[in-house]
């Protein structure tokens, strides 16, 4: 099996932390100076290890393996939130190359290959998941057109002429070269951290279901207007808020979860009792089942609470995805790999995160891996992860991929 050089594998990582260095984060915006940079060093670090590395027309890498054997594809992304985590996103483009270069240095397997690929924007700077769509061939010029940075207004276009990338061709996959699809990520949750384990295999990337509620009541004196009489849209909405915060543990999924991210109020002053009111409501669950009993749920308290109450309220579903479920035998393979270093101490779970491989697994059978956040914690400049259970990790994702192609 292949053997991955822990120090190799760090050091790449603590070298990618130097772009944009942010207190123990980064802040390394998609097509920033500093990510531009980061993905030349990348490129460079993947021709080193004997790949054939382009940046391409919207700053995806694909280093492609001079292998003669199967092969398999593997990446992630390296641009990060604002002022966030180290490890989001390059940890698992590290991940990929250690593989390529453990497995292209053990002659007993060097038939094998890995292709290693970069996406762009991840992270939603510009759009959703713009590289990887753009990989899979569902991202058209007319969305790249539009596309500008949310912070700073920049359109890509511009953007990645700066880079001096604006007018290459893009990458697009080909499947027919490779058996799979491998994304490593850190687990952006305490669930293996919280049980004592190491390694996550991953069985599928929830499914997002999107509801906006608006509740009409009577914009009034919040003074003379006696409570016996008041329809108040915003009380009303949090009653509701509330109506499901109570009845969905007991029809919920054991990983389900629900956020109000948004609760507007009209017109929002002191001394007025709100006419209308708004919330956005978000579910997330892998299974389909679930999401439409608590969707049924969500209307029956809603048609519950209009016959009651004294406003009226409506549900619109804004937008519903599907999960992406993982290949189960590229699931036995992480397994048997994580058994073998990390005995015990490895799990099957959702990824309640959106990750690249959600799309990927629409051209591929495909695979992700979780290790332990310190603290749960992503997104914001903490996030970490051991060097210790850093290093296990890209010795079972490596090997995880070798069961996988000489299965
Ligand atoms: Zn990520």
């Amino acid at each position: 099996m292949p053997r991955i050089n822990p120090e190799r594998v760090l050091s790449d990582l603590r070298t990618l932390a130097t772009f944009g260095a942010y207190k123990t984060g980064v802040h390394r915006p998609t097509l920033s100076g500093e990510d531009i940079a980061a993905r030349e060093w990348f490129a460079n670090r993947m021709r080193e290890a004997g790949l054939d590395a382009s940046i391409d027309g919207i700053a995806n890498i694909l280093g492609k393996s001079p292998a003669i054997g199967r092969k398999a594809l593997s990446g992630s992304h390296l641009e990060s939130q604002n002022y966030a985590g180290w490890l989001d996103g390059p940890l698992g483009c590290v991940y990929a190359l250690e593989a390529a270069r453990a497995i292209s240095e053990d002659p007993a397997i060097s038939d094998l290959g890995v292709d290693v690929v970069v996406f762009c924007d991840e992270e939603g700077h510009f759009g959703s998941f713009l590289g990887s769509r753009s990989f899979i061939g569902v991202l058209e010029e007319r969305e790249i057109d539009a596309a500008s940075n949310h912070t700073t207004k920049v359109p890509m276009r511009e953007a990645l002429a700066a880079a001096g990338w604006a007018g290459r061709p893009r990458h697009v996959i080909d499947p027919a070269r490779y058996a799979a699809f491998f994304e490593a990520h850190i687990e952006q949750g305490d669930t293996l951290e919280s049980t004592g384990l190491k390694i996550g295999v991953v069985t599928a990337i929830v499914a997002i279901w999107q509801y906006r509620f608006t509740v009409e009541g009577e914009q009034n004196h919040a003074g003379t207007t006696s409570m016996k009489r008041r329809r108040d849209a915003g009380l009303e909405l949090v009653r509701l808020l509330g109506a499901i915060d109570t009845r969905f543990p007991e029809i919920c999924g054991p990983r389900t979860v629900w956020t109000t991210g948004r609760i507007a109020l009209d017109p929002g002053e002191k001394s007025i009792i709100p006419g209308e009111a708004e919330a956005l409501f978000q579910l997330r669950d892998a299974d389909p089942a679930v999401l439409d009993r608590l969707e049924a749920e969500i209307h029956a308290l809603v048609q519950g609470a209009n016959r009651n109450g004294r406003c009226k309220i409506a549900v619109e579903r804004l937008s519903a995805s599907t999960p992406a479920l993982m290949d189960r035998s590229l699931q036995a393979a992480l397994d048997r790999a994580a058994e073998a270093h990390a005995p015990g101490k490895h799990m099957r779970m959702p990824s309640g995160a959106g990750h690249d491989a959600q799309w990927l697994a629409r051209k591929l059978p495909a695979a992700m891996m979780f290790v332990p956040s310190i603290g749960g914690i992503s997104h914001h400049w903490t996030e970490n992860t051991s060097n210790e259970d850093i290093v296990l990790g890209a010795q079972v994702f490596a090997d995880g991929i070798v069961n996988a192609l000489r299965a």
